[in-house]
């Protein structure tokens, strides 16, 4: 088993590595830069190194100084996490030169997959189906329009070095396909460097449905079965939850049939997701493959009882994949992403000080975060603070206990998306499961419209009073003056049943009795 690792990244996924580490009692280095020098993931870390100042281009992305700094702990691998560096094929390379153990995929495989028209082709070779379109980089407009008539409108442009949504155009017809070519292309250019676009027919109303792959050193590699993804904005997932209300045990093993046939063609090891478009006639697309630990990895352990991080380093060490090729899901897993966003205003992000924070608990909640009371959150980093997360036997019981844990939830200092959260569980057409990638865009007029209820403004009013209240008598840690604003006091709920059709509500007498209580201390 490896000994010492070196976690190059921060907030919630550091922490995440940081608690996999303690259980497998391997000693964790956290890496920060001046913005993070207090952050829960330095602290609890078993030691930690500083890089560099805030912006990420001095810090969490200068991968030589990291390799530097683990070299000097004398660490014996790095865990690189999601996003910064970890789906750099040149940083896996460089880790391994350095004689240290990657903790992920091997170089080659993130190379093979690493662009969209690279793992198009090699998806097609392994016999895996993928979005009728081409995999060549456009030359002009003219040849767009040509290839856009053989596949018919709508299609969309996308950047082959693509991620998190950018470079992505949807073009409906020929007069607008020159404009949605300059905008790809400069998009993808300023993102990735690279301007390569292709075109792909555009699928109307799927679902983004993803297979979880997990493969050792010694040949096998299984599928711990998908996701559900489709609720998103502009192409960024807001909610994510296992297992999908539109995959059927036999959907469930071809899908997962696929995912593996594709890792084992690019050479895959380790933790990985394969993404799918899940056609409403339920034929299925492969679209690309993550090569690292996903944001939404709770939902698939919640239902698995696999801890995937723990996984990647036990087959990092060397250690064999002991699980039966399919498993069948328990329960449902539900993930919320707790961002620093006004999304009553735009989803502008929100900046300052956490002030007060109460985190939900009680049967089947967990809380993956990587602020704590007395944080700041500025502009430096990406805006998710948390992933909420909670478990129930079936999907009604997951959706109302995520809506009592949102309630329970009280963050005041900035703005959060607890709100947007609690009206789409709410909503009776996630209720219903009846989602697709487009149903937020769709539906977010109406959900924001929904909010808050006079119920809420009345309680949210009262919190408010109590927090400055407490703020005056310093009791909080906040800056004078902050007591208004912030992601709170709200709605409580009389769930009651299991049943979501019983949600309503009522005014938050538990939050406020908790605010109360803050007063008296
Ligand atoms: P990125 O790497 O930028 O996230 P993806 O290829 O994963 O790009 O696509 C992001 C999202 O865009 C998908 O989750 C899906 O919502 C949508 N999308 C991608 N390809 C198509 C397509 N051919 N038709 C319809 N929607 C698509």
């Amino acid at each position: 088993m490896l000994k010492k690792i070196l976690i190059a990244n921060r907030g919630e996924i550091a922490l995440r590595i940081v608690r996999a580490c303690q259980e497998l009692g391997v000693t964790s280095v956290a890496v920060y830069s001046d913005a993070d020098a207090h952050a829960p993931h330095v602290r609890e870390a078993d030691e930690a190194v500083r890089i560099g100042p805030p912006p990420s281009s001095e810090s969490y992305l200068l991968g030589n100084a990291i390799i530097e700094a683990a070299t000097r702990v004398g660490a014996d691998a790095i865990h690189p996490g999601y996003g910064f560096l970890s789906e750099r094929d040149w940083f896996a390379r460089a880790v391994r030169d350095a004689g240290l153990v990657w903790i992920g995929p091997p170089a080659e495989a993130i190379a093979a997959v690493g662009s969209k028209t690279a793992a198009r082709t090699l998806a097609v070779a392994s016999g895996v189906p993928v979005v009728p379109g081409t995999t060549e980089a456009l030359r002009d407009a003219k040849e767009a329009a040509a290839i856009a008539k053989r596949f018919g409108y709508p299609v969309l442009l996308k950047a082959a070095a693509g991620g998190g949504g950018k470079g992505m155009r949807v073009v409906h017809d020929e007069t607008e396909i020159a404009g949605a070519l300059d905008a790809a292309k400069r998009e993808a250019k300023n993102a990735f460097g690279d301007d390569a676009v292709y075109v792909e027919k555009y699928i109307e109303g799927p679902r983004h449905v993803e297979i979880q792959v997990l493969g050792d050193q010694h040949g096998t590699m299984i599928s711990l079965g998908e996701r559900e993804c489709s609720v998103q904005r502009r192409h960024q997932k807001m909610i994510e939850e296992a297992p999908s209300p539109a995959v059927s045990s036999e959907l469930r093993n071809r899908m997962g049939e696929a995912a593996v046939r594709f890792a084992k063609a690019a050479g895959y090891t380790n933790a990985g997701t394969c993404e799918f478009l899940l056609a409403r006639d339920g034929s299925f697309y492969f679209l690309e493959m993550n090569t690292r630990i996903q944001v939404e990895h709770p939902v698939t352990e919640l239902v698995t009882g696999i801890d995937l991080v723990q996984w990647q380093i036990r087959v990092a060490s060397g250690e064999k994949v002991p699980f039966p090729p399919h498993i069948e899901p328990r329960g449902w897993a539900i993930e919320c992403r707790i961002t620093s966003e006004d999304t009553a205003n735009g989803f502008l992000p929100s900046t300052g000080r956490i002030n007060y924070l109460h985190v939900p608990g009680g049967p089947g909640v967990r809380w993956d975060a990587g602020v704590e009371a007395g944080s700041e959150v500025g502009l430096f980093y990406d805006p998710m603070l948390a992933k909420l997360i909670v478990w129930g036997a079936s999907r009604a019981q997951a959706v109302v206990r995520m809506h009592r844990a949102l309630l329970e939830l009280t963050v005041d200092g900035i703005e959060t998306s607890r709100e947007f959260h609690l009206r789409v569980m709410e909503d009776d057409e996630f209720r219903a499961g009846a989602i697709d990638i487009q149903w937020l865009e769709r539906r977010l007029p109406s959900l924001l419209s929904m909010a808050p209820t006079a119920n809420e403004l009345h309680s949210a009013a009262i919190a408010a009073a109590l927090i400055a209240d407490a703020e005056r008598l310093g009791r909080l840690s906040g800056s004078a003056g902050s007591g208004a604003g912030g992601s709170r006091g709200s709605a409580g709920a009389k769930a009651g049943n299991g049943d979501p059709a019983s949600i309503s509500p009522v005014s938050g007498w538990a939050q406020l009795a908790r605010l109360e209580s803050l007063r008296d201390r």
